[in-house]
């Protein structure tokens, strides 16, 4: 069941704070090479480049980003070079044609490494730039989201033929499963379809707490973080203090620890520093705008789903009903739907008695209203 939650809410490039974050992190220097250069008026040449790319599905972050040079973000996007899961530079082919040797003296180096631990490369991104730029296998069973196709085949896989069986080609975005794999084609079967790319750019609004990245000081950050606290609360206080944690972080090498001892305001002890960090990279494109969840649910979301992007493809779901559940109700929903068990009346008693504390609201009612968010959910997520 949760494979079929991989719907895309990332196309494109990375948002101008992650760019930066990523400049950040690796001071400039480009992750592979090591080179800083900069041009005659200081303009540094460095690129922000994902790693599980945006077109495939791969998130803003800066765990799925290096800092490269222009040279080897070409290596990279173009199946030269990849990472292993602890981030060691490996190179295509050897013994490779002449020309090519550039690449080979960084074979088996740790890439630069990022100033901020908790935010360098993660496994599950390099897994997925390895198959697709052919360091690594595809199997039949794998998981792929394929991007940007508008016919029955699109040719993106490691230099092969990707077919789609059963798209449209109203198709924008599919999850697929891998069914065979050749020489020179991939087939895949078609899971998801999502016929129109949700525009998440326009009218994105600029915070008003937007620290200049040249004189970043912990003053100025301690006044924001006050000032947010004082006018505003839920999700949009967690967000403008995570972007902020998050920029101080990666500018500074700082743990959250360090920015919650640093900045000492009542509330944003390490844990809540952390929280924060996770709304703003659960929301690059601040898509919490318009929906009524609290945050108290997306807490919920967060301890649930570990990993950032389950959690904001659950949200998806709840988000896309018109229903609202409360915190506990929307744990007991997803639980059920973790649990793989079939989603009945029954089992939805069952696990609304498991996970919901008896109130004044009767326990038919929670369920009729989750049976109502899990038909618009299937309704909404799932190939016609
Ligand atoms: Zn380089």
């Amino acid at each position: 069941m949760a494979a079929d939650w991989t719907v895309q809410h990332h196309t494109g490039e990375f948002s101008s704070d992650t760019k930066q974050n990523l400049r950040n992190l690796y001071s400039g220097h480009c992750a592979v090479c090591g080179q800083k250069r900069e041009s005659p008026f200081g303009h540094l040449e460095a690129e922000a480049a994902h790693i599980h790319p945006a077109q495939h599905g791969g998130p803003d972050t800066e765990a799925n980003g290096l800092l490269l040079c222009r040279q080897c973000h070409w290596g990279f996007d173009s199946g030269w070079l990849s990472l292993t899961d602890d981030a060691r530079i490996i190179v295509s082919n050897d013994d490779a044609a002449d020309g090519y040797e550039y690449f080979q003296q960084f074979s088996n180096d740790p890439i630069e490494p990022p100033r901020v631990n908790d935010l360098e490369p993660l496994p599950r991104f390099t897994q997925i730039h390895r198959k697709l730029s052919g360091f690594d296998p595809i199997n039949t069973g794998d998981q792929l989201t394929i991007g940007g196709l508008r016919s029955g085949k699109v040719r993106l896989i490691d230099g092969r033929q990707v077919i789609v069986e059963g798209s449209t080609d109203k198709a924008l975005v599919v999850n697929c499963e891998v069914t065979s794999v050749g020489s020179q084609t991939v087939r895949c079967s078609h899971q998801t379809t999502l016929e129109q790319r949700v525009e998440t750019d326009s009218g994105r609004t600029e915070s008003p707490f937007k620290l200049d990245p040249v004189d970043y000081s912990f003053d100025k950050l301690e006044e924001y973080v006050r000032e947010i606290k004082r006018d505003y609360s839920g999700v949009v206080q967690k967000w403008e203090w995570g972007r902020l944690f998050r920029n101080g972080r990666t500018k500074y090498g700082l743990s959250h620890k360090d920015i919650a001892d640093t900045i000492n305001v009542e509330g944003a002890s390490e844990l809540q520093v952390q929280r924060a960090e996770r709304v703003y990279e659960m929301f690059p494109d601040r898509g919490y705008e318009g929906n009524e969840i609290p945050f108290s649910a997306i807490a919920e979301l967060q301890r649930i789903f570990p990993n950032t992007e389950d959690a904001r493809a659950a949200y998806d779901c709840i988000a896309a009903t018109d229903i609202s559940l409360t915190t506990m109700e929307t744990r007991a929903w997803v639980e059920l739907l973790l649990s793989e068990s079939e989603v009945t009346r029954e089992t939805v008693r069952d696990s609304v008695e498991e996970y919901v504390p008896k109130s004044n609201v009767g326990l038919s009612e929670r369920v009729s209203r989750i049976l109502a968010v899990h038909n618009e959910y299937l309704s909404t997520f799932t190939p016609s």
